[in-house]
């Protein structure tokens, strides 16, 4: 067999990385498509994610070390999912952004196609109070897949992010960044929930009552005191430590 690359992420990474992959599929954030990513802990110009594999599958031998230009390291002959260049174009210009996931988690589409806006409905929804901007690809290129497969369309998605949390992509899915793997993890999987709650309260008598930003500014700060807990039970249910 060719020898790929070693990574030069520590194994705690790499390990968050796998447990990320399988949590996001066990709560059906991630089918066999979507992924996550980590800036690399040891290198941050360049980031790391699994090769093109479906996320319930990846072990720490599919992790690719990938460079600003969300290339493979030279020797590095495996597939890398073509969306790469969605977490490559978000570190570049958010440099605290430590993770990325990006997922066509299915109650966020109904938001992404129309006018209403998606807004944090309850506490663990809350990070969703920087604003949940919207991705239209025929901005950046008329013609297209709707599959972000080239660094202008990365960049441009990136832009649409800003300083948010949470980029909806029309017709597509969302991204969500966080300071760490867990959290970008967290994030993935309330914007789901928070999606849900936000279309089922729509059929009882309105109007709906969201956070405050006061509210979910501070709401995001408690979540991420209390982040180990969660995650620590997603990781064993994950990786079959039970
Ligand atoms: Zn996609």
């Amino acid at each position: 067999m060719k020898k790929t690359p070693k990574l030069s992420a520590s194994r705690a990474l790499v390990e968050d990385l796998v447990a990320g992959s399988r949590i996001l599929a066990m709560h059906e954030v991630l089918d066999a498509y979507g992924h996550i990513s980590a800036r690399c802990d040891k290198r941050p110009d360049r980031f790391i994610m699994s090769r093109s594999r479906a996320p319930a599958l990846v072990t720490a031998a599919d992790l690719m070390e990938l460079d600003a230009d969300s290339e493979p390291l030279p020797g590095d002959k495996r597939k890398g999912f073509i969306e790469r260049y969605i977490h490559g174009e978000i570190y570049r210009t958010r440099p605290h952004v430590m993770a990325v996931v990006h997922s066509h988690s299915p109650s966020v589409i109904p938001f992404g196609a129309t006018r209403t806006k998606l807004r944090p409905i309850y506490h663990m929804g809350s990070f969703l109070w920087s604003g949940v901007p919207v991705f239209e690809i025929r901005k950046k290129r008329e013609n297209n897949d709707l599959l972000v497969r080239d660094r202008p369309l990365g960049q441009a998605l990136a832009e649409s992010l800003g300083g948010c949390n949470c980029v909806l992509m029309r017709g597509h899915g969302m991204t969500v960044v966080g300071d760490g793997v867990p959290e970008a993890v967290f994030r993935a999987i309330y914007t789901e929930m928070n999606a849900r709650l936000q279309l089922q309260a729509t059929l009882l008598e309105g109007p709906i009552e969201f956070l405050s930003e006061e509210e979910g500014k501070r709401s995001t700060v408690s979540n991420r005191g209390t982040l180990e807990r969660p995650w620590e039970l997603w990781k064993t249910k994950a990786l079959g430590r039970k």
